[in-house]
């Protein structure tokens, strides 16, 4: 296969291709990688930023991601309804109901201001 560059959740988005197909290529990508056969790593072959790649490790599906690429990432989290700063971690993709969310990886204070959250963060709007 040659180099390929494909923005999977921009594709995945425009439904031009399924969750399917998303891991299809995304898994090649993988392949191709540890064949050595590419240098560029499979997330930079697919056009993921770093939080984008940190969903999928943190088991979000493709769909979910791409939407909160381009409807805009959750701002509260899913479980405590305190904020989220995407940027700061310390979160992950959580099932509710048969659904996505998006929650912290704990809910306590003490571990949101280990991770830099500030007091003014902490509280629910
Ligand atoms: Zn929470």
């Amino acid at each position: 296969m040659k180099h390929m560059e494909k923005d999977i959740l921009l594709d995945l988005y425009k439904g031009e291709i399924t969750e399917k197909n998303a891991h299809k290529i995304f898994n090649e990508a993988v392949d191709n990688f540890h064949n050595a056969k590419g240098k560029d790593d499979p997330y930079k072959l697919t056009g993921f930023d770093k939080f984008e790649r940190t969903a999928h490790c943190l088991f979000c599906s493709f769909s979910v991601i791409a939407k909160w690429r381009y409807e805009g990432w959750p701002l509260n989290c899913a479980e405590c309804g305190k904020k989220i700063i995407k940027e700061k971690f310390g979160w992950r993709c959580k099932i509710i109901n048969g659904k996505e969310y998006l929650t912290h990886i704990e809910c306590s204070k003490k571990y949101l201001k280990g991770i830099g959250y500030s007091e003014n963060d902490l509280k629910i709007n």
